[in-house]
């Protein structure tokens, strides 16, 4: 029986919606990604053709509201189309995730004016784009970003430099983190968050060259006195950037988890094909117990991620803060993809080092979970902030 999924903005849903989108999705894949993900990968090639079947699709919008174009989906159906994805190819999600996260910051803080001018063109992927926060200088302690905008008159003159930005070639406007005020204190009063959209003043530097995550652009960007209207301003008013980036953080954290189930996913399936067709010793190497205990402990960390990942996006659709659920799943995920990435790894042996397979790939970009979207590590310590404030003594 088909039930309604509401997303926190009161919108829905069908189970049955999901299920037609989710086979989209998948007949996408079979049909115009697999067979292209190996050439497009080694030569780490921007994949085109897909973004405008992506387009089509309406995953610039996934999140976006209705009455903007959007898709409206509950971050729990999202999460599963993101999964979906990255079983294929963890690098396409990255093209429309974090436009999603620069787009969730315009609807939920943006003015009426910033909502209608922007976000019926971000749904149809018109304007794509990201997030610049992370600088050469920090990207945990972002409230120690240098980049400064200074008004005048009507406009801002930004300057400074944005490091590891996704999307910073291909796309167009980016959701742009700067002080406005260098000696505020507590330093995040002094912060703002502007759309700032390519022109005179703002160019790409260089494109980052990288470990996995190949197709999609990754590249620094140079802000050189830089002039955007004010009325760019997000929300319009100064000093409260930082708040609307960590507003973010919760759904860019389901979506990396997202991504990581994705990838153990993908990990647990070639492993468990191919340990029923090589032989050693005369039988399959899955019918060894050495082999039977890593798939055992693969398919107990998918099933696992999945869950705490469900749990914290249903959590976020009900509007209910979720930093510490959030955080668990893109932790427990992301550290699954990794150990499941090395585990189908081993298993392959020899031919696990061959860039013939994509067990190579899956172990190159398993381990940019446990960095993007807030590390691990600080994952552990918000935690761990929430357990001991939600059970005081
Ligand atoms: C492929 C890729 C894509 C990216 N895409 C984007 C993007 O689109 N937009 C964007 O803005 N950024 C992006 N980033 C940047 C990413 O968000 C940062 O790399 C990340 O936030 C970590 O910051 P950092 O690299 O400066 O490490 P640092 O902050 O210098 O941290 C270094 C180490 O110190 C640890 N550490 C830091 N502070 C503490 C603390 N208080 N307690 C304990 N440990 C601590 C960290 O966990 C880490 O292990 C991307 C990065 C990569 C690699």
């Amino acid at each position: 029986m088909s039930t309604e999924i509401f997303n926190r903005a009161g919108d829905s849903i069908t189970t049955e919606d999901e299920t037609l989108l989710l086979d989209s999705i998948h007949r996408w894949l079979d049909r115009d990604v697999k067979d292209k993900v190996m050439a497009l990968e080694h030569a780490d090639e921007y994949p085109h053709e897909m973004v405008a079947q992506m387009k089509e699709l309406g995953l610039f919008g996934a999140t976006i509201s209705r009455e903007y174009g959007g898709l409206a989906l509950p971050a729990s159906t999202y999460a599963k189309i993101v999964t979906t994805i990255s079983e294929v190819w963890m690098s396409l999600s990255g093209i429309f995730n974090s436009h999603l996260i620069m787009c969730a910051a315009v609807e939920r803080f943006g003015t009426p004016e910033q909502k209608q001018e922007y976000l019926p063109r971000f749904a149809k992927g018109e304007i794509r784009g990201g997030l610049a926060l992370t600088e050469p200088g920090c990207g945990t302690d972002l409230q120690a970003i240098r980049t400064h905008a200074v008004r005048d008159g009507d406009n801002y003159v930004i300057n400074g430099t944005k490091t590891w930005i996704s999307n910073g070639i291909e796309g167009s406007c980016f959701a742009l983190l700067v002080k406005t005020d260098l000696h505020a204190e507590p330093r995040h009063q002094g912060m703002s968050l502007f759309l700032a959209e390519k022109g005179d003043g703002f160019s790409v530097s260089k494109k980052l060259k990288k470990l996995g995550y190949k197709g999609i652009d990754s590249a620094e960007l140079v802000f050189d006195d830089y002039v955007v209207p004010a009325s760019r301003l997000i929300g319009g008013e100064e000093g409260l950037g930082f708040q609307h980036t960590v507003g973010g953080l919760e759904l860019g954290r389901i979506n990396v988890a997202a991504r990581g189930v994705g990838i153990a996913n993908a990990a647990l399936r070639e492993a468990t094909a191919y340990s029923q067709v090589r032989e050693t010793m005369g039988k399959p190497i899955c019918q060894h117990q050495a082999i039977q205990t890593k798939i055992g402990d693969m398919a107990t960390r998918c099933e696992a991620a999945k869950l705490l990942t469900e749990s914290a996006a249903q959590a976020y659709d009900k509007g209910e803060r979720c930093d510490m659920e959030a955080g668990m799943a893109k932790l427990f995920a992301s550290e699954s993809a990794l150990k499941n990435a090395e585990e189908c790894m081993r298993i392959f042996g020899g031919y696990g080092y061959s860039t013939e397979f994509p067990v190579e790939r899956l172990y190159r970009d398993a381990p940019l979970m446990c960095i993007g979207e807030g590390t691990n590590e600080m994952q552990k310590i918000i935690i761990a902030r929430q357990q001991i404030a939600r059970n005081p003594v």
